[in-house]
């Protein structure tokens, strides 16, 4: 599952390549425009390149479109999953194939610029492992994600054991190290911002404007997003199973030190008014905290489950690999 796409032998040993994996969900509308932007920032790279589409399940006509772009660029190679399995299986089935000794991810909606490559190659070739980009702006997103999504990154980050960056997204280039460091992590649930931190090596960060989306929509909804932050909250931190444990702590304390202050009260001075209205104040409340506790439990519990079953996290439906990385559009097309 995890050879890589290129058939051919490297064209003269001395050059490095470049993968570049990208993952496609519906996205017809900027592919062309995408890859043409693509290619121009990859001529301004002294590597060959391989560029790896994986097509997470589209619907449109974006599997039809990256089969024409392959037929236009010998780089060009296509994974097609069997499904729509999300964005962080289709970068783990980039990754699986990427035969490059340095890799980027970078999403096909143009949010990523493809202008950053070149900046992000010469950090590596400086000695970086990991080569980041974090968002200095984000345009044309909701008030409401940007909000949402800078709380997401916060918690994780302050509730994490691992340092993750904030405001950094899946957009980065690593050296082939780290791909295979990642290759071996088994988990089913792929957080990908977790797992990037849990590897560790050396960090560069470029900065950069993030761009609205250049056509399309957006594929995260609420739900989505509120799922993805659970994902992440629970792969990389047990705290939330702490906070309930401490809280638990903390009331059945406060309920001891109320009910001997109540029982001291009534010996020396009885028992004058009945307190039912209070009483089914704090029952309810202990009812909350309790359900609060076993759902925190549940979705840990879920989780280990998913893991249990030890599935694939993707399946592939083609495989279509590149075929000569030697290719240059500069030279075929005549410009
Ligand atoms: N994507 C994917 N599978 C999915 C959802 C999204 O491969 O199930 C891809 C999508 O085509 C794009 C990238 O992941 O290249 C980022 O998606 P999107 O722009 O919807 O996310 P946002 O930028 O809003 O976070
Ligand atoms: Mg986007």
């Amino acid at each position: 599952m995890t050879h890589s796409v290129t058939r051919i032998h490297r064209h003269g040993a001395s050059l490095d390549t470049l993968s570049v994996v990208v993952p496609v969900h519906n996205e017809s509308a900027v592919l062309g425009e995408f890859h043409r932007q693509l290619v121009i920032a990859l001529e301004q790279v002294p590597l060959l390149a391989e560029i790896i589409y994986v097509d997470d399940g589209s619907e449109d006509e974006s599997p039809r479109l990256l089969r024409q772009i392959r037929l236009g660029d010998t780089r060009v190679a296509v994974l097609e999953l069997s499904r729509n399995f999300g964005k962080e299986a289709a970068m783990t089935a980039g990754l699986d194939h990427a035969s490059g000794d340095a890799v980027v991810i970078i999403d096909a909606d143009l949010q990523d610029p493809p202008q950053l490559i070149p900046q992000m190659v010469e950090a590596w070739r400086d000695g970086f492992d990991i080569v980041t980009a974090r968002r200095s702006s984000r345009a044309g997103e909701s008030l409401f994600k940007k909000l949402s999504s800078k709380l997401f990154y916060r918690v994780l980050a302050a509730t994490s054991d691992v340092p993750i960056a904030i405001d950094v997204g899946d957009f980065r280039l690593m050296s082939r190290r780290v791909v295979d460091a990642l290759k071996q992590l088994p988990e089913r649930n792929r957080c990908m911002k977790g797992l990037f931190a849990w590897v560790g090596f050396t960090q560069k960060e470029l900065s950069y404007e993030r761009a609205a989306r250049h056509a399309g929509t957006s594929k995260w909804g609420f739900w989505e997003l509120l799922h993805l932050a659970f994902d992440g909250l629970t792969a990389f931190t047990w705290a939330p199973l702490r906070i309930a444990t401490l809280l638990g702590l903390l009331v059945a304390v406060g309920a001891l030190v109320m009910g001997g202050f109540i029982a001291v009260r009534t010996v020396l001075f009885g028992d004058p008014v009945p307190g039912y209205p209070s009483l089914i104040c704090v029952v309810l409340f202990l009812g909350g905290m309790q359900l609060l506790a076993t759902g925190i439990q549940g979705e840990y519990l879920g989780r280990l489950f998913i893991e249990s079953k030890q599935r694939p996290n993707y399946l592939l439906k083609n495989l279509q690999p590149a075929s000569d990385l030697s290719y240059s559009p500069h030279v075929s097309k005549g410009r």
